[in-house]
């Protein structure tokens, strides 16, 4: 079983048309960082073109309300991922922490290892983070029902489905991220309009869920979740301003990168991983005690998102490194570069969530795992687990 989801995801152009036609429904979108460097390609544009701004004028276009960037949860899961990271390293406890933003690589872990469950970070990923922040707080803001409101990711990945339909991340019924789009599937719905996308004017994200940082940005390819936390991490723990932070030890589409940083006088091992033929060997390593880490960041597709299950040519190496080439670009231009500068999370945080470690943050932006059986995939009641019950 692809645990990507790739093989066997259905198409969700046909709920998004009924959503943007229906009148009594405000529809938000949301725009993964990996989906702005691929979407030209499905319009004849080189691999790796940035066409945000065009993404951006097409979902206008289409219909949709408002359009936010997916680049505004990933800063706050940086914030949050970080925070734990640090908490357990004082602690000493569940380390490795494993990084939790690949829905294929947590069910992975759910079916074939569900010891190391506690390991991976709380955190929800950036996806479920902005669609728990649009029901429980945008809605209430522009004086709508959660259910008045749809939220639309536009994703790289076929996983993404799943992970939305997860019953953590409904509420009274009302799902948080009601309807996920791959790349190709926005496409389609792009050229089912007779929008001619290479022709039209850039145009900016909505605010106040618009901006990201070019530590957001870089969560598109293999190594950026890592690279982001060690933006965040070394400037918390020294309580200096430490400017530009380029780390490139974990940059790149090799299977397995490893690198050691050092942050308030201790020496942090990490590893980012590629694949899951990848991960499990280097979970084996782990378990073995022939390799030891501080923290891990797991993507089940080559290079990261960029090579997404959801993106045009899914097996095109080179369109890869040329996505990856963008995503880093790009990052070089960003005003702001770290999660920590961006000052519309940091409103939202004290605003909408009480402020950082408050009840509500735990509640909103975090979530749980569970043990799954290994072929069917479906959550296990514990308390049926006895020493006879295969899993
Ligand atoms: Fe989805 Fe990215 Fe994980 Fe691939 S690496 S399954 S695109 S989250």
């Amino acid at each position: 079983v692809c645990p990507t989801g790739a093989l066997t995801a259905k198409s969700e152009v046909e709920q998004a048309w009924k959503a943007i036609l229906d009148p009594s429904k405000t529809v938000v979108f949301q725009i993964a960082p990996a989906v702005r460097v691929a979407l030209g390609e499905e319009f004849g544009l080189s691999a790796g073109s940035a066409v945000t701004g065009k993404v951006v004028a097409a979902l206008k276009k289409l219909g949709a309300d408002k359009v936010f960037d997916t680049l505004f949860a990933a800063d706050l899961t940086t914030i949050e991922e970080s925070m734990e990271f640090i908490s357990r390293l004082e602690k000493g406890d569940k380390l490795p922490l494993f990084t939790s933003c690949c829905p294929a690589w947590v069910k992975y872990c759910e079916q074939a290892h569900a010891d190391l469950l506690a390991n991976i970070s709380s955190c929800r990923s950036p996806q479920q983070m902005f669609g728990s922040l649009v029901k429980k707080h945008y809605a209430q803001v522009i004086g709508k029902e959660p259910g008045e409101v749809v939220c639309v990711s536009v994703m790289p990945c076929t996983a993404k489905k799943f992970e939305a339909t997860r019953p953590e991340f409904t509420t009274g019924g009302v799902r948080d991220v009601d309807i996920v789009l791959t790349t190709v599937e926005l496409a389609q719905m792009i050229k089912e309009a007779g929008i001619v996308f290479n022709e039209l004017e850039p145009a900016g994200f909505d605010n106040p869920l618009g901006m990201g940082s070019g530590g957001a940005l870089i969560f598109g390819a293999s190594g950026g979740v890592m690279e982001s936390v060690v933006r965040f991490v070394s400037g918390y723990t020294s309580g200096a301003e430490i400017g530009r932070i380029d780390f490139y030890p974990v940059r790149g589409m090799q299977g397995l990168k490893e690198a050691e940083v050092e942050v308030n006088g201790q020496k942090l091992k990490l590893a980012v991983v590629n694949g899951i033929a990848n991960a499990e060997k280097l979970v084996q390593r782990i378990k073995s005690g022939e390799a030891g880490y501080h923290a891990v960041e797991v993507m089940a597709c080559p290079g990261g998102c960029i090579g997404g299950g959801g993106q045009p040519e899914v097996n095109d190496t080179a369109a890869r490194v040329q996505r990856l080439k963008t995503i880093y670009n790009l990052d070089t231009m960003e005003q702001v570069h770290k999660a920590q500068d961006n000052i519309y999370v940091n409103h939202i945080i004290n605003q909408w969530l009480n402020g950082t470690g408050s009840a509500t943050v735990h509640h909103e932006l975090h979530t749980r795992y569970v043990p799954r059986r290994r072929i069917t995939g479906k959550p296990i009641d514990i308390t049926e687990l006895s020493e006879d019950v295969p899993v």
